[in-house]
């Protein structure tokens, strides 16, 4: 089973995140990710009674970390920021209930892959000690594969990381768009396919079992990524990767982030029905 699920609150629904969860069980999604990208404002009483919500209506929550976040940072107060909004969301998502708490890993910042890892691998290391130190439970780091040549986070870069700490305690969040901007153009069953094989062979079968993944359509540079577009270009097609997935038994949420949020969540839903229907 795949849930669908908006980027933030749907486009048309009036009011916080509690309406946003409402929303999405009314037109029939059952999933969304609560954004706290530009900082986490959530008080716990709100973040408590929406996680309540969901929990009631089957929605599956997950979170969005501050996109400020760099985890290879060569300042070290930059790095004890990005653990502080690791952090912070970490304890607003296990009031949700959420899981992953999706991030962006870092900046290159003109140092090799190898040579960020270290300090990548340590900072997390930092958050996941922390988390447990305060009991936080049932709430995944999520390493976003990144949509730019500057970011750490390619797609082997994220898989090191959850081989680092385990699935349960890191996973990696797959964006296609950013794949298709970034790393090599996403057209057919088989290019997906490429990408769901490589992670079942470096982090076992597991992996598809309950996978977290972003989608969108993109326009792109030679630096990568520009901006997320709405379904309709192909780029890149959703269908294929919607094959692939029931081909291989793959379930887990798939998170809307083009512009049109919901409206695309459904579209991509109904695209995943299709697929899956023996
Ligand atoms: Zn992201």
């Amino acid at each position: 089973m795949i849930r669908f699920g908006p980027a933030g609150i749907p486009l048309g629904c009036e009011g916080g995140t509690l309406k946003g969860v409402e929303y999405c069980k009314k037109i029939g999604l059952g999933a969304m990710e609560v954004e706290f990208v530009r900082g986490v404002k959530m008080g716990r009483e709100t973040a408590l009674a929406v996680g309540k919500k969901a929990k009631e209506l089957g929605i599956a929550l997950s979170c969005h970390c501050p996109y400020w976040i760099n985890c290879c940072a060569k300042e070290p107060q930059k790095l004890d920021a990005s653990v502080r909004n690791l952090m912070e969301t970490a304890r607003a998502a296990q009031a949700l209930g959420a899981s992953p708490i999706v991030f962006h890993p870092g900046f290159y910042m003109g140092r090799s892959g190898a040579q960020c890892r270290p300090l990548v691998v340590q900072t997390l290391q930092r958050v996941l000690g922390k988390m447990q130190e305060e009991g936080i439970k049932g709430v995944a780091l999520g390493a976003e594969l990144t949509g730019k040549h500057s970011a750490y986070g390619n797609l082997e870069e994220i898989m090191g990381l959850a081989q680092e700490f385990g699935l349960e305690r890191c996973q990696p969040v797959v964006d296609y768009g950013h794949y298709h901007a970034r790393i090599g153009r996403l057209r057919g069953k088989k290019d997906f396919e490429k990408i769901l094989d490589a992670m079942e062979r470096e982090l076992g079968g597991g992996v598809g079992k309950n996978f977290h993944c972003h989608f969108s359509e993109i326009s792109y540079s030679d630096a990568g990524e520009l901006s997320h577009l709405e379904l309709g270009h192909d780029e890149p097609p959703f269908a294929p990767l919607a094959e692939a997935f029931a081909q291989l038994g793959w379930g887990g949420r798939v998170i809307c982030e083009t512009p049109m949020l919901e409206v695309d969540a459904l579209k991509l839903q109904k695209i995943w029905l299709k697929a899956a229907k023996p």
